[in-house]
């Protein structure tokens, strides 16, 4: 059955809370992790009630690289323990969970003259030693080869534009590459609601206690209190503002958007050493629909507004850092979107980037369970951890957590997804479920297929198929939802102005 959340739905979960019995496990904050606590607590049987005062990855976690990493970086700042759960998750995430929403990438760093020959050993021994995590986690060499140096012939074929002043070669490698961050969110809230979470956006806790919260409704205005036997804040760089005691130092990181046509014939992503720095890069990553992400940057900020800017710096450092491996710099006229997310780091000593990554179940006096920091990677075994101390401090009758074995909605192996019959943009989308956002939409609207599977516009790949299946099964409520976060139109703001009309059109027919 294709699991729906939608208006309809959202209204009757909110009648059924309202006076209801207590639940379970009330989740606050529907990023990825709040939704990875959803779906390890719903599916240990636990009843669960997750909310979110925005949308289904509102936050931090639509702003990332999209990359499910290895944990390569960790391994140079000797986190040897992180580097190998980022390996781990990576694997479970590519094999088993959710392979038709990630993807091997390929990376390649251009040995030129801002590469020098000492930092170019360097760098290859930290890939040996990433492909060994990778051995250690048991992910299969076939779906992520090893590293190899390429000669200076091989280095332009895959970069075409690489500068070929003293260029020597290049270093091959690979890593993991999600679909979309928000797809992930979107794939966990729902998958949780398969196993009988109730799963609200648009309600804000403005309160939270070990066993109660008050909750508003920021549609109507409404409030309500809701009795849990255990809470989870999972609200990443807003954790702070919900218990006492807890610190957050956020960092924000910044990423441009670029047509893809501005870097012909480049499938890899594209590593330039950040001057100064043995192990920082500034990478560009190609997307799928035609797009190509520059990141990224690393700030400290004392400011979390609800949608982080950029600043106009991040943009000459990224795109100065880049053009040091280009052959035809980019430049500002090249730059048609940008965005900024902030990390949610632990409080530490030492500038933001030394900051570990590694998360933490914090639990606060009034015993609020508040899990934190980690990364978008390593989202289950975060989930994991928080959902096994709520378990054991609120004495809940849950077994052990089974995410690690659980397939998220869409999921199947690389050899069935191979086989759907549909387009295979729904397919790296939605999965085995691609026939069903057809026949949904079909349904919903009465429109022939050839329709509503048609691109947006030469720009922009997305169908009304996919966003009428975002307003009937994905929980979208408003464009904003469709045109931010089920899709990425918003990353290039002509674009998205260009799809309103669309959006709002979906709203009408499957609203
Ligand atoms: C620039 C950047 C790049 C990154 N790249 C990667 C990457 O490539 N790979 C990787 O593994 N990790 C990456 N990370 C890290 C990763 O994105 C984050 O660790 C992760 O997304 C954090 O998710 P979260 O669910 O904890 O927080 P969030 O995604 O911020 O979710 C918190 C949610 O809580 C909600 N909320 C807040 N207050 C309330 C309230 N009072 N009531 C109800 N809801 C509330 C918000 O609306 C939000 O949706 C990156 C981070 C940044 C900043």
């Amino acid at each position: 059955m294709t699991v729906s959340l939608n208006a309809a739905r959202r209204t009757a979960d909110l009648d059924a809370l309202a006076g209801g019995a207590p639940v379970d496990v009330l989740v606050v904050g529907l990023g990825v992790t709040g939704a990875g606590v959803a779906l390890d607590a719903a599916s240990r049987g636990l009843r669960v009630v997750a909310v979110d005062a925005h949308d289904l990855a509102f936050g931090t976690s639509r702003w990332s690289s999209k990359l499910v990493h290895g944990g390569l970086r960790y391994l140079a700042k000797g986190q040897v323990g992180v580097a190998h759960e980022s390996a781990v998750e990576r694997g479970v995430l590519m094999t088993r969970t959710a392979p038709h929403l990630t993807h091997a990438m390929p990376m390649v760093i251009p040995l030129t003259d801002a590469v020098g020959k000492p930092q170019a050993a360097l760098a290859m021994q930290g890939l040996r030693a990433g492909d060994l995590l990778r051995r250690m986690a048991h992910t299969p060499r076939g779906l992520l080869p090893g590293p190899r140096r390429l000669s200076v012939e091989q280095t332009i074929a895959r970069v075409p534009g690489v500068s070929r002043a003293g260029l020597r070669g290049g270093l091959l490698s690979y890593d993991g590459q999600l679909e979309d961050d928000a797809r992930l969110v979107t794939a966990l809230a729902r998958t949780a609601a398969a196993h009988g979470a109730r799963v609200l956006t648009k309600v804000r806790a403005t309160d939270l206690a070990g066993d109660s919260a008050t909750l508003r409704d920021e549609v109507t205005g409404q409030t309500l209190t809701v009795r849990a036997r255990a809470v989870v804040n999972a609200t990443g760089v807003w954790a702070g503002g919900l218990v006492d005691g807890l610190t957050l130092t956020p960092s924000r990181g910044t990423h441009l958007v670029l047509r893809a046509d501005r870097m012909p014939g480049t499938d890899v992503a594209v590593s330039a050493p950040v001057p100064g720095s043995t192990n920082r890069f500034v990478f560009t990553l190609p997307q799928a629909d035609g797009l190509v992400y520059l990141g990224l940057t690393d700030e400290a900020t004392d400011e979390i507004p609800d949608v982080p800017r950029p600043e106009e710096h991040e943009v000459d450092f990224l795109l100065d850092t880049i053009n040091r491996v280009l052959a035809r710099p980019l430049t500002r006229d090249d730059v048609v979107g940008s965005y900024a997310g902030l990390r949610p780091l632990l409080s530490a000593e030492g500038s933001t980037s030394d900051l570990s990554r590694r998360h933490a179940v914090l639990t606060s006096t009034t015993g609020v369970v508040t899990i934190v920091g980690g990364k978008l990677t390593t989202y289950r075994r975060m989930a994991q951890d928080a959902v096994d101390q709520a378990v054991s401090a609120a004495g809940l009758g849950a077994g052990s957590s089974v995410t690690a074995s659980l397939p998220l909605v869409g999921a199947a192996p690389r050899h069935e997804l191979a086989r759907i019959v549909a387009p295979t943009r729904l397919v790296r989308r939605y999965g085995t479920e691609a026939p069903a956002v057809v026949a949904a939409a079909v349904e919903a609207t009465g429109l022939p297929e050839a329709d509503l599977l048609a691109p947006l516009s030469d720009r922009v790949p997305v169908t009304r198929a996919e966003l009428v299946f975002g307003v009937t099964h994905e929980g979208a409520l408003d464009t904003s939802d469709l045109l931010d976060r089920r899709t990425r139109i918003g990353l290039v703001p002509v674009d998205r102005e260009a799809c309103e009309d669309a959006a709002s059109w979906a709203l009408s027919v499957a609203g």
